[in-house]
């Protein structure tokens, strides 16, 4: 069995040599001062992602749901009222979290392939009084990438004293997130999707504000995911509280080395260009985008299958050629597959992908002529 197939799922993405190379490392101390200078360092290289200068980033072991967790318990009053935006299955997942915790919630759903509008947030603000919004930048279920910087607009004219957690888990490190200047509270995210690093972090950057509102919550129903807890950490990583991921966080140091040495607007706008080029070269090989376009994610796309074309025997045979892409979460089970195009893939990676994609329709009977596809991409990857 091939182990290193080129994975196109959207997270975890390919992880590059240079992170590969520190997760293989020796062991060292949590109490080192090579720990000490790797968490610093991506304390510091996250402040500058996310654009925050007062802003803390907490960042442990753990997945994106527990990123999740961090952000709703620690922000989150037993009085409290959440309005939850949501565009697919990562959302609804918020409202699973908030019902685990009995928090008192409102969810606003859109339909699958579109995001909760402006317009829409700003109605249901003047209609009810809400101390925390929830949402999602980009759903990995169904593509859609929400207008995060017009919520923040709106929530700031209706109720500016209203919190606005943002779950960036498909989005950081290559998106624009901009905490301050948008007026975000909480950023939550992951270390394997933008950030190209394999999973096991739990993200989370804390604006002051965020961090003032958890400090007036007499108690939060957490005890390891208490941001409290973890604060004299990030502010000093020679202090200890729970033994902290060790070669999983320099391996993200160095993923977020990566992001700024590429240079956020480059990376972002590295994003955008492989995006519409990627689906550009699917549409041309007879597929098509299940997402609306007036909200298609840069990270990743949800693809509809030319006609006659089976979901589990595209996605095997795929696999058969060395690419890994994902099949339909929730309602879109077995009429789609998601493709993610996020984090350090390179242009190589995605011309072998369509050279696979095109093979893979070929066997099942499709009508593609071998190079079309590939061509098509390569022309519109070059800047
Ligand atoms: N939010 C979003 C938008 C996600 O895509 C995911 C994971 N795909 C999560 C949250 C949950 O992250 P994890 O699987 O790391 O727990």
């Amino acid at each position: 069995m091939k182990e290193n197939k080129l994975l196109l799922q959207p997270g975890p993405t390919p992880v590059d040599s240079r992170i590969l190379e520190v997760l293989a490392r020796p062991v060292v101390s949590h109490l080192s001062p090579e720990m000490e200078e790797a968490m610093r360092g991506a304390v510091e290289n996250m402040k500058k992602i996310v654009m925050t200068r007062d802003g803390l980033p907490f960042i442990l072991a753990g997945a994106g749901t527990l990123a999740m967790e961090m952000a709703l318990l620690n922000v989150t009053a037993e009085s409290d009222r959440l309005l939850i935006l949501s565009h697919g299955f990562f959302g609804q997942r918020m409202a699973e979290l908030a019902e685990a915790f009995d928090l008192k919630y409102r969810l606003l759903q859109s339909p699958w392939g579109k995001v909760v509008m402006a317009g829409e947030l700003k109605n249901e603000l003047k209609r009810h009084k809400y101390d925390v919004v929830v949402c999602t930048h980009v759903d990995t279920s169904t593509g859609g990438c929400a207008p995060v910087q017009l919520y923040s607009e709106v929530i700031k004219q209706e109720v500016p004293e209203a919190l606005l957690i943002v779950d960036g888990v498909c989005a950081t490190g290559g998106i624009e997130e901009d905490l301050d200047g948008w007026g975000i509270d909480v950023i939550l995210t992951a270390a394997q999707k933008c950030f190209g690093a394999p999973p096991g972090l739990a993200i989370d950057i804390f604006s002051k504000r965020a961090i003032e509102k958890r400090k007036k919550l007499p108690r939060v129903k957490a005890y390891y995911a208490d941001i409290l807890r973890w604060l004299p950490v990030m502010e000093n990583p020679k202090k200890y509280f729970s033994t902290p991921a060790i070669n999983e966080i320099r391996a993200f140091y160095e993923a977020t080395r990566l992001v700024l040495e590429e240079g956020l607007e480059n990376r972002f706008e590295r994003h955008e260009r492989y995006a519409s080029a990627i689906r550009s070269g699917l549409i041309s090989l007879g597929f098509s985008i299940y997402t609306d376009e007036t909200c298609l994610a840069p990270t990743l796309s949800v693809v509809k299958y030319p006609e006659g074309i089976d979901d589990q025997a595209f996605r095997q045979k795929l696999d058969e050629q060395g690419v890994v892409v994902a099949g339909g979460l929730g309602p879109t089970a077995g009429q789609i597959f998601r493709l993610g195009h996020m984090g350090n893939l390179t242009r190589e990676d995605i011309i072998f992908a369509f050279d696979a994609i095109e093979k893979t329709l070929l066997t099942l009977g499709g009508e593609v002529s071998l190079g079309d596809g590939v061509e098509t991409v390569r022309s519109l990857l070059i800047r």
